[in-house]
């Protein structure tokens, strides 16, 4: 058994989210399939997860059909879970002779709207917990996307609003738009956040969390599997890696300077008696700033050995920290 899960307030927010939450990119429909779904989700919950985090595009709007279909399932009270989608890509964005001009890669008032209503009738749900700017729109005026957004909270449809990916100077626009009209601020950004990709949130970010409350729900906590060690000889049947829809994944994924660095932080994991994964997700855990680590699992003894990083926070001393960094930092972003 490991330590029991801790919870943290979404940025300066009153919400409270579990240090470790569950996504579905990748994986739900294309990985596991509605009865493994329902499975990873109870067994998340068990294990103390309140937040479950989708997007309209994940698997073409299946990831949000799947776990609709689970929460319906499972019965849990409304109050014990949290679930996100995030906007901006769009389906059914039409064809390249006739593209959907106005449902693609766009956070307008109209798109964003229909886009939340599709959601909400895919995941069977009255409300969504936290809608994401899925990426910055620059054609689209920041206050059109912050006054849509405050209106689907109005209308009780989302309860919370953020960004995902957007640089610091376009949520600190937007959150200054709002305060100006009196409008739902930004509360979080979903930005990747793991050893080898840290500036954003370490650096770019830095004043946005005082200044402003921002809270972070951070993806790809792993390189999507990177630091798990599973790539070191190459790439093994059945990973994210040999997966053809995901395949811009993969020379990142064989980068060998990073790779020998998951070999040198194995060393410190065996040291802690952990698995590297474990160490890797324990050190994105250990900032502060991070409201909730989102973690990815194809299989539910990928999550089960994951949340094991809740006993490793704590021999996260000084010494081990200095000596993770100096693996990981000169080849991080
Ligand atoms: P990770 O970086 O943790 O990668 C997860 C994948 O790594 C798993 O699906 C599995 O892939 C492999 N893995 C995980 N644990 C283990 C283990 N213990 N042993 C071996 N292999 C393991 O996270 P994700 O990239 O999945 O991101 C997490 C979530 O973040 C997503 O589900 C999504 O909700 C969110 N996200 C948000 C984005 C955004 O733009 N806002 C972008 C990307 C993700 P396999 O078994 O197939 O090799």
């Amino acid at each position: 058994m490991h330590n029991p899960m801790l919870y943290r307030r979404l940025g300066r927010s009153g919400l409270q989210v579990s240090l470790f939450s569950l996504g579905s990119w990748v994986t739900f429909h294309n990985q596991v399939d509605a009865s493994g779904v329902r499975e990873m989700m109870a067994a998340a919950r068990d294990a103390g997860i309140n937040f479950f985090d989708n997007a309209e595009v994940y698997a073409n709007g299946e990831s949000e059909r799947l776990m609709g279909e689970a929460l319906a399932q499972l019965k849990w009270h409304r109050l014990d879970y949290v679930v996100s989608s995030k906007f901006f890509w769009g389906l059914d964005a039409g064809t390249a002779e006739k593209p959907r001009i106005n449902g693609r890669n766009t956070l307008n008032r109209k798109y964003l709207l229909q886009a939340v209503d599709g959601s909400l009738k895919r995941m069977g749900l009255d409300f969504i917990d936290l809608i994401f700017c899925h990426r910055p729109d620059p054609h689209t005026p920041i206050e059109e996307t912050v006054w849509a957004l405050h209106n689907v909270i109005e209308q009780g449809k989302a309860l919370y609003w953020g960004t995902s990916e957007w640089s610091a100077d376009e949520i600190r626009a937007a959150y200054e738009v709002a305060e100006r009209h009196h409008l739902h601020k930004p509360v979080m950004e979903q930005p990747q956040y793991h050893l080898f990709h840290r500036k954003r949130v370490e650096q770019e970010y830095a004043r946005l969390y005082d200044d402003i409350g921002l809270g972070l729900t951070t993806w790809s906590p792993l390189a999507s599997g990177l630091l798990t060690g599973k790539y070191r000889q190459g790439i093994p049947a059945g990973s994210r890696g040999a997966m053809q829809n995901v395949s811009f994944l993969r020379d990142g994924l064989l980068d060998a300077r990073k790779n020998a660095a998951v070999g040198e932080l194995e060393a410190i994991a065996q040291q802690l008696d952990c698995s590297v994964a474990q160490l890797a997700l324990a050190w994105v855990a250990h900032n502060p700033r991070v409201s909730s680590v989102i973690l990815g699992a194809s299989k539910l003894s990928q999550l089960q050995e994951n949340l094991g990083a809740l006993s490793v926070l704590p021999k996260l001393t000084p010494e081990v920290l200095a000596q993770m960094d100096a693996i990981s930092a000169p080849l991080a972003v």
